[in-house]
């Protein structure tokens, strides 16, 4: 048993390491390993698809958000429509040598679903919808999930949960790796709000892992990184009670982006924890310029007075934050309890 006084972010190191060196063959991120025979016999023996790079559909299915990755060249991408496709792959790929990316939304920045040479194990399709229990406030998903669905079912239940703030974004990938967004002031990050995960481990055994099951395998999700304990094919999550928010988006010119990066993180140090903000610059239509992207709770925001809580809250922020004035390019309320982008 591991020794409790061992911190997760030093455990996670130690796994860093370990991957990094190849250690844990089948579910770590890949880098070419020898492409495997026998795809046919996975093929039949799976309801999805084996999807190999003679296939005209190979090059959509290989597709990821960040499209700087779409030139490399998975040994396959298995399309899995159930937990036993899930199993049946895995094993597979444990037989084969082969290493494993899973893939749920498939919008790692850095491309960490794909990779030259493994087999993609692509869990869109994987059944089951969001399931809000409204007896134990409880809400589970399968992996590819995306952010905008879960906020949608869970708003009409007057519900929240800590998340980023792209819709499009998969439930797991987000999850494992931490999730931080507009309601992390107050609720922490999406993993925070993890209580089991159903997970296929390397060689096709499936456990599920909570504090009370595997409470080892359920620490390190809540934050490992995808892919690098196994794949997840279903995930359980707490709610919190929420509201509508105001939202509200200030733009500063570019020259001013250090002031707004300093006075926006004294500002974080003591604001109300139900208000968010965050500071980014960015180049659109309007031109070159930084922004606040701002949330708080609906009524403190731009209900009052047109936009009150700019002109009452907000500017003595903005003047205490910079002392220049922003520009407001909107002020509204999200029925889904975050901000879309
Ligand atoms: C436009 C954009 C905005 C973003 N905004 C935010 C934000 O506001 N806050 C924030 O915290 N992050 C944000 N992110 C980062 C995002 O949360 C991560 O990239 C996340 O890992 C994406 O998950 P995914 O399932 O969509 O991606 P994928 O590429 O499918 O997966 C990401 C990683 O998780 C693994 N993985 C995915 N599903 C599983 C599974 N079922 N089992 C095991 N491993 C799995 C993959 O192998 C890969 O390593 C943003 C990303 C983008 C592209």
């Amino acid at each position: 048993m591991v020794a409790r006084e061992i911190s997760r972010q030093t455990f996670l190191r130690g796994a860093a390491g370990a991957l990094a060196a190849g250690a844990f063959a089948g579910a770590g991120r890949a880098n070419g390993e020898p492409v495997a025979a026998g795809w046919d016999g996975l093929s039949s023996a799976i309801a999805g698809q084996v999807i190999q790079p003679n296939a005209p559909q190979f090059g959509s299915a290989k597709a990821v958000f960040n499209t700087n990755y779409n030139g490399l060249t998975p040994a396959a991408v298995v399309t899995a429509t159930s937990p036993a496709d899930v199993q049946k792959a895995m094993a597979f790929a444990a037989a084969n040598n082969l290493k494993v990316a899973p893939r749920g939304a498939g919008h790692s920045y850095v491309g960490a679903s794909t990779a030259n040479g493994t087999m993609v194990l692509d869990l869109r399709q994987l059944p089951g919808g969001v399931g809000y229990d409204a007896g134990t406030g409880l809400v589970t998903v399968p992996p590819a999930t995306s952010l905008y669905a879960m906020h949608q079912v869970l708003a009409a239940a007057g519900r929240g949960i800590p998340t980023g703030t792209c819709p499009s974004v998969g439930a797991a990938g987000h999850a494992l790796g931490g999730g931080l967004g507009a309601h992390s002031r107050h609720a922490g990050l999406m993993s925070d709000a993890l209580r089991s995960a159903t997970v296929v481990l390397p060689g096709g055994q499936a456990v599920t892992a909570s504090a009370d099951s595997q409470p080892d395998l359920f620490w390190a999700l809540r934050g490992g990184g995808g892919g690098n304990f196994g794949a997840t094919t279903s995930l359980t999550f707490a709610t919190f009670p929420a509201g509508e928010v105001d939202a509200v988006n200030l733009n500063f010119p570019p020259q001013s982006f250090a002031q707004v990066l300093v006075g926006w993180q004294n500002w974080l140090r003591t604001a109300d924890r139900s208000c968010w903000a965050l500071a980014d610059a960015t180049v659109d239509p309007m031109g070159t310029h930084c922004r606040i992207l701002a949330t708080c709770p609906a009524g403190s925001g731009g209900r009052k007075a047109g936009c009150g809580w700019v002109s009452s809250r907000y500017s003595t922020i903005a003047i205490d934050w910079i002392s220049v004035s922003p520009s407001i390019s909107s002020a509204g309320t999200s029925p889904c309890g975050f901000t879309e982008r």
